[in-house]
């Protein structure tokens, strides 16, 4: 049976978040399979985070004004979505009115779609 989880994964993320690690647990991250991926984990995950330490955090009213533009994009999208699917169905009506010779084309429409 496969063992996931270790009574000292917390103790083992927190020494690995904060740098502080007691010669114990030290000893025991490196032999057990479960501590040592998290240990692993924390510390990377530590590294992605102190990459955007330094970024500055964008004004309040700038994220909220570029919510209420990615709802207006979004409404927008959901209101002219009809409208593209109109179009497609008269481009392929028109590519099927060109694709048929012109002689023939009433008459085939005419057959296409007539009640049975
Ligand atoms: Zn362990």
């Amino acid at each position: 049976m496969k063992n996931d989880s270790c009574p000292h994964e917390n103790l083992v993320a927190t020494a690995a978040r904060t740098g502080k690690w007691e010669e114990s647990l030290i000893a025991h991250a490196n032999e057990c399979v479960v501590c040592r991926e998290v240990k692993e984990v924390a510390v990377w995950m530590g590294s992605l985070a102190g990459q955007f330490e330094n970024e500055p955090v964008p004004h309040e009213k700038l994220v909220w004004l570029r919510s209420l533009i990615r709802e207006e994009q979004a409404r927008q999208d959901r209101a002219l979505r009809p409208l593209a699917v109109a179009q497609g169905i008269l481009v392929l009506g028109a590519t099927a009115w060109l694709a048929v010779p012109q002689t023939q084309s009433i008459g085939v429409l005419l057959t296409a779609f007539s009640p049975t």
